[in-house]
């Protein structure tokens, strides 16, 4: 079962779009893009996405503040989520955030929330660049 049955969606929330593995590959040539992986476990044993942060969709509901300010720290405006496959967990954490950042009274500076296709497996699969080191936010380099 997943751990996150889905959230109503807000009328007011910026449409969830899909980006392709060779797109966000694109993507992340620019700065401006933070990865957000919402697996549970499967991250400590299957590595990630290099430059990845790790936000667990179990615990995801409390920390999407602690997100929104990472990403502003970062001086991110596009937010790609995933999780295994993307077809639960990470469009229902996408969705979840879209829906924070239309009922947050400020301007946030996010201009893109998504979620990445056929997710961390697809990724893998496709042979793009994944990372194993231990770090919640990873730096990317490894
Ligand atoms: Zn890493």
């Amino acid at each position: 079962m997943d751990p996150i049955s889905p959230v109503k969606t807000s009328t007011m929330a910026k449409p969830v779009s899909y980006v392709t593995g060779s797109e966000l590959l694109t993507l992340k040539e620019g700065s401006n893009v933070a990865i957000v992986d919402v697996r549970d476990d499967e991250r400590s044993y299957d590595g990630h996405i290099a430059g990845s942060l790790h936000f667990a969709s179990d615990t995801f509901n409390d920390r999407v503040p602690d997100l929104l300010q990472t990403a502003k720290a970062q001086g991110k405006d596009t937010l790609v989520f995933h999780c295994a496959l993307s077809q639960v967990r990470g469009p229902t954490c996408a969705r979840r955030f879209a829906d924070y950042l239309a009922e947050a009274k400020e301007d946030a500076g996010i201009k893109n929330v998504m979620v990445l296709e056929r997710g961390y497996n697809g990724w893998e699969a496709s042979g793009k660049p994944v990372c194993h080191c231990s770090g919640t936010n990873c730096k990317g380099g490894c």
